[in-house]
């Protein structure tokens, strides 16, 4: 006999959602596992017990999976334990290999098994970057830079001589943008049209484009699709402003990090003066503020916490602390 585990999430507790995500679920053990469903003698869900709209197995009955013993049970509660969360056993016959199914948040309860992704938001000069370097370094995961992508956007507007403001040119540059992210030796490189812009898009001047053309909802398509196609490849850290909102809403790991204006301004300081820029400390963090306020005002996706990210302030932490204390937070949820 084969006993097969799996998991899955739901983000709010209404028969539809459960429905769905029950449904996906078994397709998928099902699919992974080339399960015929004839060979199913019983599927055992146990729901954390925020579930109450609908029983897991009511949902799989609904779905069609009829013939086998259905049954659902509430598991304790647990503090900290991931919440809305659907866990399922099928028993089968046969006798190949069980491949176990972890979907949605519940991808992060076994890291072991399958693809993860961990959300880094947060305004600019944060650390965030340097602390997803870190992270995709230590737990051997890939690094995706989002706003990389978009400051190689407002690049390629400033090269073409568009407004980032104009919505239609901006749609028509789109068109035939050639944006390809790849990886040598672990770093990311930024392709614009062939090139490696990877350093041209730090430029100061760049950060203000992007910061704007970031707003238009047509290149927020563009890129969002772009990242989740990565993202679904294999595990990852994605730093940017709507990762744990909008690009990756079931992200299992999902932090805000944060810090104040003064203390982003002296590090965005001190690492463009490093790499041998004159900058105006002054001009500098008001254009930190203003970034701030130009993606947290946008109507589209704009830069806030998602309701189940963990808040770090890192104003008063070492780089070190913060990769210990997100990697303690991912430890203890897995
Ligand atoms: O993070 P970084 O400063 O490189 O991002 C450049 C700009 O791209 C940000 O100011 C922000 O407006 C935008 N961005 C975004 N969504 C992301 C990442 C970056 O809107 N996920």
């Amino acid at each position: 006999m084969r006993a097969i585990r799996g998991a899955t999430t739901v983000q709010q507790d209404t028969p539809e959602e459960i429905r769905a995500a029950v449904k996906e679920l078994l397709e998928t053990i099902a699919e992974e596992n080339a399960l015929a469903l004839e060979s199913c003698i019983s599927i055992l869900f146990s729901n954390t017990e925020d579930i109450r709209s609908l029983y897991p197995a009511k949902a799989a009955r609904e779905a069609g999976f009829s013939s086998c013993a259905l049954f659902s049970a509430q598991e304790p509660v647990i503090d900290g334990a991931l919440p809305l969360c659907i866990r399922v056993l099928v028993l089968a016959e046969g006798d190949a290999p069980a491949r176990h199914v972890y979907l949605r948040a519940a991808a992060g309860l076994r890291k072991d098994l399958g693809k993860y992704a961990i959300a880094l938001d947060g305004p600019s000069g944060s650390g965030k970057s340097t602390v997803a370097k870190r992270l995709s370094r230590e737990l051997d995961i890939l690094y995706l830079d989002t706003g990389a992508m978009y400051r190689a956007c407002a690049l390629k507007a400033s090269q073409c001589g568009i407004d980032v403001s104009d919505e239609p040119a901006v749609a028509a540059m789109l068109q035939t943008l050639d944006l390809r992210i790849e990886y040598r030796g672990g770093a990311q490189h930024t392709l614009l049209d062939g090139q490696d812009v990877s350093e041209a898009i730090r430029r100061p001047e760049v950060s203000m484009a992007a910061s704007k053309i970031s707003a238009l909802g047509c290149v927020r398509k563009k890129m969002v699709e772009m990242q989740r196609e990565i993202a679904k490849q294999q595990s990852c850290v994605l730093d940017g402003r709507d990762i744990g909102t909008a690009v990756l809403p079931d992200a299992p790991f999902k932090f805000f990090v944060t810090a104040s204006v003064p203390v982003r301004a002296k590090r965005r300081f001190d690492e463009l003066c490093a790499k041998g820029y004159t900058v105006d400390y002054a001009a500098l963090e008001k254009e930190i503020e203003e970034r701030d306020r130009n993606d947290a005002s946008r109507a589209i996706s704009p830069l806030r916490r998602a309701e189940d990210a963990v808040l770090v302030d890192t104003s008063e932490m070492s780089i070190e602390e913060v990769v210990a204390f997100i990697r303690r937070r991912i430890q203890e949820k897995v």
